[in-house]
């Protein structure tokens, strides 16, 4: 019986200390941007995803000239270079989301998450890895998280290894999984990281790192992965999350396994 026990007991300590979770998790890819009414990077996605349960709302963050943050994927802005350029430009009335809504700054997104607590916020920091850009952005990403009080909620995810290794330096025991796909998990282990977040494409090549992420505790990410065949595929090879442009097809895909 005192065996029994022990062996329960280590269990649960296991299971405690790995960040495998029980299911894989659907994290909607800029938002349900293809839900009505929704763009990417939009508010109305961020909600639709919310509506939907998913795991979490993936969404890109760029930093103005004049230090605001806003939520766009690309570096530019109906042709405006977004670190070049001051916020009030970027938020004129004529610059719209393909939905109509105007650019958000991620205070008016975290604002809005507030209505979706049980959602994670997978927040990706764009940079290009210049430092100064990097000293601005970073910490201000962390003060806005913390003025929300979603700390809880977030998860930073960055191709820029040096934002990543920030983040978890100024954020002890937030999720930080790196994007760029050329490091094995070992090696994004020793930067302090707890995750990596990968195109699919680089699990076809390296099944192995999805075993060796989990052996260390770590968390696997996969982007962008659209095609029943490609998300079952992934599931097939162990992912934890799955980040996707359909994130309805990925719940019922998960939903049939179970
Ligand atoms: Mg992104």
């Amino acid at each position: 019986m005192k065996r029994i026990c022990l062996f329960l007991l280590l269990g649960c300590a296991l299971a405690a200390c790995s960040e495998k979770p029980a299911a894989p998790q659907v994290i909607a890819h800029r938002g349900y941007w293809k839900a009505e009414g929704a763009a990417q990077n939009s508010i109305a996605a961020l909600q639709a995803a919310g509506r939907i349960g998913a795991y979490g709302s993936e969404f890109d963050v760029n930093l103005t000239s004049d230090g605001v943050l806003v939520v766009n994927h690309d570096f530019t802005y109906h042709g405006y270079k977004i670190y070049d350029t001051p916020f009030e430009v970027l938020r004129g009335d004529t610059l719209r989301l393909a939905n109509g809504e105007l650019i958000p700054t991620l205070d008016e997104y975290l604002e809005a998450s507030l209505q979706y607590p049980q959602m994670k916020l997978i927040f990706e920091l764009k940079s290009e890895g210049d430092p100064e850009y990097e000293a601005r952005a970073v910490p201000g990403s962390v003060e806005a998280i913390k003025k929300y009080g979603v700390t809880d909620r977030v998860e930073f995810i960055s191709f820029s290894l040096s934002a990543c290794v920030e983040f978890a330096k100024l954020m002890p025991g937030v999720r930080v999984e790196y994007l760029g796909g050329e490091l094995a998990p070992a090696e994004i282990k020793k930067l302090g990281l707890s995750g990596i977040d990968y195109y699919y494409e680089v699990f076809d090549k390296h099944p192995e790192w999805i075993g060796e992420a989990h052996d260390l505790g770590m968390v696997v990410n996969v982007w962008t992965v659209n095609e029943e065949a490609d998300i079952t595929r992934m599931l097939d090879l162990g992912v934890d999350q799955v980040t996707t442009n359909e994130p309805e097809l990925a719940q019922r895909l998960i939903a049939a396994r179970r």
